[in-house]
């Protein structure tokens, strides 16, 4: 992508964090006509959306517990399938209960997931057995639910290229480190890229830090209640099941098991509150948890173990007051506009799932759009990120020519357009799918 010192100095937006959230809000803000720059400290994609469990979620883990987040799940698990078909795997979900409490939470399983718009079928446990050989002898019930497999790598790409298509300009390892408020106004920001400081001026901030959300609002002097809670994952170098396998209860630790990909399997996860999401710290223990209870479904599991562990860092809205379990602190998102806080123009986007970062850019787009004079509205839900026209590919041509766009993702277009898959790559398919591979921490 582009260096920061080759770009004018204003813009009317400036989106903080390459993420899934942070590329949804720029390719929002750009489809509306917005001038837009996104700020990644790091690569794209190299945040928690690049390290979560793969899951594109029906919201069916949340139906009991949290229905507003299981709502947002199955609205936005439709509109992901349909905008970004390359990106998902449709593999179904399936919930098993192995213990009796567990199949006495199935009927409240079942009704919560049709109060959310859920679709939800029995299975029973010979259907079940066809279908998941590796299933524990000791299953007693099953539910089968629209679970499917997300890359995150190629979702992310995928929207930054549309962004990038549509005039949003993205660049990679720059990090911001103040936004600068004048008058209770956010009039630009400070970014340090290669060792060098650059100041852009803009009207509007959207802060899509991730677990890094409360940093980055203190440069503006707001604080922000963001929870960062760490999850680890393990993978197992095997086919172990075909589709999501879900234990039948409330959601805990070491309750997924994802058949991620050809012969990759991916068990989790654990969810503590850590201090410094740049530190999280994957241990022995974690892996016993994770095989112990993924491994009561799917016992083959605690046979392989683990070839290797992962870990990323939620980032919860806190609950503010009082105490409360991290299982229990809701799944779903806040945008915060910090007018009030003396900040206006700074828009902070927080919590959510990858499932719905597309609506979550959406909310916050809507709210930073009047500070800027932009009313239209959002146009996301309707684009597809897997065909890009004549026009997109020779204006993102044109800009490789000029060597407008630099980086990994110029690299893997640049490639893509000179070789035999040239028209294949016009979905941008292959040169994603094959770069999520070689870079996939999930
Ligand atoms: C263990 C675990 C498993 C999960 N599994 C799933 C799942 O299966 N399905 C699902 O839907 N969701 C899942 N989630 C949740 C989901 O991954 C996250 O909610 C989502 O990816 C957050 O996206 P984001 O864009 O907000 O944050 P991030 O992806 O973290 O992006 C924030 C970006 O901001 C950048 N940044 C930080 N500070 C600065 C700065 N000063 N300047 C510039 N850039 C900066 C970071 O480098 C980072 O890339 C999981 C989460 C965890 C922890």
């Amino acid at each position: 992508m582009r260096s920061l010192g080759d770009l004018r100095g204003y813009f009317d937006v400036v989106v903080v964090g390459g993420g899934a959230v942070g590329v949804f809000t720029a390719l929002d803000l750009a489809l509306r006509g917005v001038s837009v720059l996104l700020l990644e400290r790091g690569r794209l994609c190299s945040g928690t959306s690049g390290r979560s469990h793969g899951m594109l979620h029906s919201g069916a883990r949340y139906a009991t517990t949290d229905p507003e987040a299981a709502r947002e799940c199955i609205r936005e698990n439709r509109i992901i399938s349909e905008m970004a078909p390359h990106c998902v795997r449709d593999t179904g979900g399936i919930f098993v209960s192995v213990r009796r409490a567990e199949e006495d939470y199935h009927q409240e399983l079942a009704s919560a997931c049709l109060r959310a718009g859920i679709p939800v079928r029995d299975l029973d446990v010979g259907t079940l057995k066809a279908l998941e050989p590796h299933v524990s002898p000791d299953a007693r019930s099953a539910a089968l639910v629209p679970d499917k497999v997300v890359y995150a790598r190629e979702l992310v790409a995928s929207t930054a290229l549309l962004a990038v298509s549509r005039g949003a300009s993205i660049v990679e390892e720059a990090r911001v480190c103040g936004i600068k408020v004048e008058g209770g106004e956010v009039v630009g920001i400070e970014a340090l890229s290669d060792g060098e400081l650059f100041r852009v001026g803009c009207k509007g901030v959207v802060n899509a830090a991730g677990p890094w959300c409360g940093r980055v609002a203190e440069l503006a002097g707001v604080r922000v209640g963001v929870l960062p809670a760490a999850g680890v994952m393990g993978v197992t170098y095997a086919n172990l099941t075909r589709h999501i396998i879900n234990r039948m209860r409330p959601p805990s630790d070491g309750d997924i098991i994802v058949p991620y990909g050809p012969g990759v399997t991916i068990s989790g996860t654990t969810a503590v509150l850590v201090e410094d999401p740049d530190r999280v710290e994957v241990g022995d223990e974690d892996a016993r948890v994770i095989l112990q209870e993924c491994g009561e479904v799917i016992p083959a599991l605690r046979r392989l173990g683990f070839s290797r562990l992962y870990a990323s860092v939620r980032p919860l809205v806190s609950p503010g007051e009082g105490s409360v379990g991290v299982r229990e602190i809701t799944r779903s998102f806040e945008v915060i506009d910090h007018s009030g806080d003396g900040a206006r123009g700074l828009v902070t986007a927080l919590g959510g799932k990858l499932t719905t970062a597309r609506l979550e850019a959406e909310r916050a787009a809507d709210l930073i759009a009047p500070h800027i004079g932009a009313s239209r509205g959002s146009f996301t839900e309707k684009v597809r990120l897997d065909l890009l026209g004549e026009d997109d590919l020779r204006e993102l041509a044109d800009r490789l020519g000029s060597g407008e766009l630099g980086g990994r993702l110029a690299t893997i277009l640049r490639e893509a357009l000179d070789t035999i898959d040239a028209e294949r790559y016009r979905g941008l398919l292959l040169p994603l799918k094959f770069a999520s591979m070689m870079g996939a921490s999930s």
